[in-house]
């Protein structure tokens, strides 16, 4: 077994959690799935099935459109060809937005089900793997990957064909979880991010070193956000993990609500971003 990130061959055990060993990497830290060549599997994405009849104000939610906006706004300045690449789109919520701020905006989802929901709201979507589908070089002036590398058998080779097709100077921008936030350190085994899906975990020190070696230049490195109902878990108040997104959703809708309750989020996820601590990695850097 080779490290995905930095090709080291030596690891230590971290956790064994049912069915999953995860491991660490002793020269970079990223930690992954023990034998994950095989792991991918296309199954642990069929509950997008469930959602095809959805209709779209019950997929896409308010708070994330303008979370999307305020992103694409940042970015407005890298926009020269107009065009825009999600890669893991899921159900499209993000080319939606894009398309809206006049971005010619398309994605791409290994999920068929996701991929169905995506051409139901006329969303371009290609389905397939990155690596399976010619596009130019230098060709995108803006790039995303949300919650994409932790599910990826080849991450560093994602960033590679992603920094590849990018215009220079254009943008990457990415999310994925932090495996040193404080609610892993506190629920280890019980932390809901480790699953079945995920097959690399990243800490800020990891994916920084790795978009370096890629050779992006970081232009924003926030570590942000606690996932509520993972803390009422810590405290032992609920240990459900059922509907624990449906939850969270919940009560960012209340955050964003309420001025007072905002301010606090905003102070705690600066506090987040000091301390590393934060469940999230949110990250834009350029190719240079
Ligand atoms: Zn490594």
């Amino acid at each position: 077994m080779i490290c995905l990130a930095c090709k080291n061959k030596n690891f230590k055990l971290v956790l064994i959690k049912r069915n999953l060993t995860l491991v660490k990497c002793m020269k970079c830290d990223l930690v992954q799935v023990e034998g994950l060549e095989n792991r991918f599997d296309l199954k642990h994405y069929e509950y997008y099935k469930d959602r095809i009849a959805l209709h779209k104000n019950e997929l896409y939610s308010d708070i994330t459109e303008s979370r999307y906006i305020s992103l694409l706004k940042k970015l407005e300045k890298y926009r020269e060809s107009n065009r825009l690449l999600d890669i893991g789109c899921g159900e499209g919520h993000f080319i939606s937005v894009a398309n809206k701020m006049k971005w010619q905006a398309m994605g791409i989802e290994k999920a068929p089900y996701a991929a169905q929901i995506c051409k139901k709201l006329d969303i371009d979507v290609i389905c397939d793997d990155l690596s399976a589908i010619n596009i130019s070089s230098d060709y995108y002036d803006i790039i995303t990957m949300f919650e994409v590398l932790e599910h990826l058998t080849q991450p560093r080779e994602y960033l590679l064909k992603a920094r590849d097709i990018l215009r220079k100077n254009g943008i990457l921008a990415l999310t994925t979880p932090n495996f040193n936030c404080i609610t892993r350190k506190l629920l280890n085994i019980n932390w809901s991010w480790i699953h079945e899906e995920h097959l690399s975990y990243f800490t800020p020190k990891t994916l920084f070193w790795l978009l370096k070696e890629c050779k992006f230049k970081i232009v924003n490195f926030d570590i942000k956000h606690i996932t509520l109902p993972e803390l009422a878990k810590v405290f032992s108040v609920t240990k459900k993990t059922n509907n624990i997104y449906k939850r969270n959703q919940e009560i960012r809708e209340m955050l964003e609500s309420n001025i007072f309750l905002g301010r606090m989020k905003s102070y705690a996820n600066k506090f987040l971003n000091v301390t590393r601590l934060g469940e999230v990695i949110e990250c834009v850097c350029e190719k240079i």
